[in-house]
Parts: structure tokens; C-alpha cells; sequence
């Protein structure tokens, strides 16, 4: 089979491993823009249960993902000073670009062909070339707009805005931080993810963006004034920027996944708020997901109707859940007047996945500390 792939990103790389994997006869390219070390972002968190999926899906990559890992079971929320501490959650870490490398570095020793620096814009030229076509284009996906009248997207640019910087200041855990000044109320999502970085995500609504005067600040600024919300948590730290900027999260759907001999696979075909930290996780779960329905049938049009058969419903799923986690950072306002262990509580249970049971399991302190002071309240 010839197959196209459009992007190198964690969705188009693991896909070209688990089909050259499966068949070294298969004729794989992939085409990607950037250079084989350069990349946004800084670390990304997938949870314990994904690990397992890796493996079973390829255990020479999984070795290596994990040995770079950065666990931890906890989440920690900071609210007026105090650090509340929930056990049980089980996440690891890696740097974007070294889970990139490895994952660069299988496909090309398995025979999959990558050709870097190569922006396509004649889509339509190399889909006519190929077998199967894999859009793996990212959030803002070219062949998404190119075939949207066949792949009917559904987009949602949301109001909230969030910057991703880096800090050496360590978060052992996903820690999530509230600060609030006389603009409004700020929430950091930052966790460790390598022995001296941590990613620190900050997010705050429209009124308190306008407040700050953000729009006016240089891109120096923006990280000293950030850093001065939260310099009680940076310890003397920097933000470092990588380009950073604020964007407004776009909310993907597709109503179709696929036509003739296209797909879209990763955050071109669906996204789900940081909040959840699973962008890469389904991204690389897609690409089993599709590398599977291949394994069932040889036939294009068959093998992309199972992959939306079976994938859909998970992602839908995981949709649904990072709707809700997304809606309550939008309104963290509403919240900000709890006590840091109340907070605590509704965060965990923000996308109705998690419940009051379901914390009591994983960790007894916190809830006989939950129960204890809203005991006092009442
Ligand atoms: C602030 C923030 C924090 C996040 N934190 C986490 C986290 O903690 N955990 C997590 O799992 N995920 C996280 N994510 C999400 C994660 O970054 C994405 O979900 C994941 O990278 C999706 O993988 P992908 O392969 O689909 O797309 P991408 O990683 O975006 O890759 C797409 C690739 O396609 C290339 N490309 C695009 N168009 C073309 C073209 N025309 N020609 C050639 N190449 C092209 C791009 O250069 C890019 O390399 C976060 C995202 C954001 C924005």
C-alpha cells in the first residue's frame, strides 16, 4: 500500500510505525513542515492507562517513551496560599520534542521515509498519488479546510485564553494554581516533565485578559507581568517563552472522518481541552486505532468505516468530559470564593467522570479532610 501522511507530529508518526510495523512492504512518506528538531510547547502528561496501550501496540517505542518519563500520582490544587494534595491520579511526562525523537527515529529505522521542511499545498496532488491519505495536520489542518465540504468540520473558537510557557521551577504532580488580582482570576495547569522543566499553562477569561491591558504588552512583558501573578508559586523563577502566545482554544469536530481515500487522525480530527492533558494521548491512540481497522481489512473505504465505527464513540466520550473540565476553567470566577479544600473537591469532579466514591477509593485523607471542613461550615 502507498500511503501519504501529512504531518510528523505524535498522530502521523506513530501511525507510519504501527503500519510498517504491521507490513514492511508498505510504501510510507511523511511530509512535515518543520525541521526534525524544532517543535512548540514543552512537556505533554499522558495517563497511566495509555501506557499500556502503547505497549501493546508497539514495545520498542513504549521502552523508550517511558524510560524518559517524569510519574507521579498526584494532583495538587493552590488556592489562596495553601496546596491541597489529591493521591491517586497516576500521569507521567515527557518533553514534546524527545518523545518526538523517539518516535522519529522508529519510523525511520523501521524504512517509513520522512522528508522535513516540506509544507504541502498541493494537497489534492498527493492524495491522488497514494492509497490512503492521512491527515495528521494538527489543530488548524489545511486538508480539513481543503475537503470541508466533504468532511463537514464543526469548529468552536472558545473565549478563554491561554499562554504556554516553560518555568525550572519543579511541579512534582499536575498542579493547578489559582491567583487572582485586580484584573481577575488566573489558573496555571503546570506539571514537571523533565529533571529541571516544568510546562506551566496560564489561562484566564476575556474580561480579565482585557483588564490586564494584554493586548498592549510586548512579548517580554507578557511573562514578567504572568510571572508577578504567580511569583508566589515560580520561587524566584522565570517563564520561559518558546514563542509563546495567546490563543483562544478551537474546539474540533468532524461530522465526517473520512471520504475516498482520506482520513483525519489527531487534533485534526477532534481536540479536547488541556485541562484533561490527552491531546497526545488520543492522537497516538488514534493511530493504533486506524493501524488496527487496516489489520482487519486491506480495503481503504472498509478499514476507514471501521475506524469510525469503533474510534467515534471514545472520542465523543472524551469529548464530553474535556467539554465539562473546559466550561469550569470558563467560569472559574463562579469559584474562586471556596475554601481551597472545597475547590479541590469540585475540580475533581468538574467533568462528571470522577465522583465522590471514586476519590474516597484513591485517597481517604483528602475526603475525611473534605468532610471535615464542610462538617465545620455547615
Ligand atoms: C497549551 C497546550 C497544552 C497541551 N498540553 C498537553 C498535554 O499536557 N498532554 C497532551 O497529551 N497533549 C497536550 N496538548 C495537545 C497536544 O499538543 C496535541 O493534542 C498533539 O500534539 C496532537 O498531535 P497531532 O499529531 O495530531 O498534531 P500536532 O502535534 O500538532 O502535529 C501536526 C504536525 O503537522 C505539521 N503540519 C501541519 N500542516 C502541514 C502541512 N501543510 N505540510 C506539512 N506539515 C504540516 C505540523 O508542523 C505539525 O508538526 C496540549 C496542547 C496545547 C495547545
Amino acid at each position: 500500500m502507498k500511503i501519504n501522511v501529512i504531518g510528523g507530529g505524535p498522530a502521523g508518526l506513530y501511525f507510519a510505525i504501527l503500519m510498517k510495523n504491521a507490513d514492511a512492504s508498505h510504501q510510507i512518506k511523511i511530509y512535515e513542515r518543520n525541521g526534525p528538531n524544532d517543535t512548540f510547547g514543552w512537556g505533554v502528561v499522558f495517563s497511566g492507562k495509555t501506557l499500556a496501550n502503547l505497549r501493546a501496540a508497539d514495545e520498542l517505542s513504549h521502552a523508550e517513551i517511558t524510560r524518559e518519563f517524569e510519574a507521579w500520582d498526584n494532583v495538587d490544587v493552590v488556592h489562596r496560599d495553601t496546596k491541597v494534595s489529591i493521591h491517586g491520579n497516576s500521569f507521567s511526562g515527557i518533553t514534546r520534542l524527545q518523545l518526538l525523537k523517539i518516535l522519529q527515529r522508529r519510523a525511520e529505522q523501521l524504512g517509513v521515509e520522512i522528508e522535513f521542511h516540506t509544507e504541502i499545498h498541493d494537497i489534492e496532488s498527493l492524495r491522488k498519488d497514494c492509497d490512503l491519505m492521512v491527515a495528521a495536520d494538527g489543530v488548524n489542518s489545511t486538508v480539513r479546510l481543503l475537503y470541508a465540504e466533504q468532511l463537514q468540520p464543526e469548529l468552536d473558537l472558545r473565549a478563554n485564553r491561554y499562554i504556554w510557557y516553560g518555568t525550572n521551577q519543579l511541579f512534582h504532580g499536575l498542579t493547578l494554581t489559582f491567583r487572582e488580582n485586580a484584573a481577575g482570576v488566573f489558573a496555571a495547569h503546570s506539571y514537571k516533565f523533565s529533571p529541571t522543566t516544568s510546562t506551566f499553562i496560564v489561562e484566564c477569561d476575556p474580561q480579565t485578559w482585557d483588564n490586564a491591558g494584554f493586548d498592549q504588552m510586548s512579548s517580554d512583558e507578557t511573562p514578567e507581568y504572568v510571572g508577578g501573578v504567580f511569583s508566589a508559586d515560580l520561587n524566584g523563577h522565570k517563564l520561559l517563552s518558546n514563542n509563546s502566545k495567546w490563543i483562544n482554544f478551537l474546539l474540533v469536530k468532524n461530522r465526517n472522518w473520512s471520504f475516498q481515500n482520506v482520513v483525519l487522525i489527531g487534533d485534526a480530527l477532534h481536540t479536547a481541552h488541556f485541562s484533561i492533558g490527552s491531546g497526545t494521548k488520543l492522537a497516538m491512540e488514534d493511530a493504533i486505532a486506524l493501524a488496527e481497522s487496516f489489520k482487519q481489512t486491506a480495503k481503504t473505504s472498509e478499514a476507514l468505516a471501521q475506524f469510525t465505527k469503533t474510534r467515534r464513540p471514545v472520542i465523543e466520550d472524551y469529548q464530553a468530559a474535556a467539554f465539562e473540565s473546559m466550561q469550569w476553567f470558563e467560569n472559574a470566577r463562579q469559584y474562586i470564593h471556596l475554601s481551597p479544600i472545597e475547590l479541590a473537591f469540585v475540580l475533581m469532579t468538574r467533568s462528571g467522570r470522577v465522583g465522590y466514591d471514586d476519590l474516597k477509593r484513591r485517597d481517604p485523607e483528602f475526603i475525611r479532610q473534605y468532610e471535615l471542613a464542610t462538617d465545620l461550615h455547615g
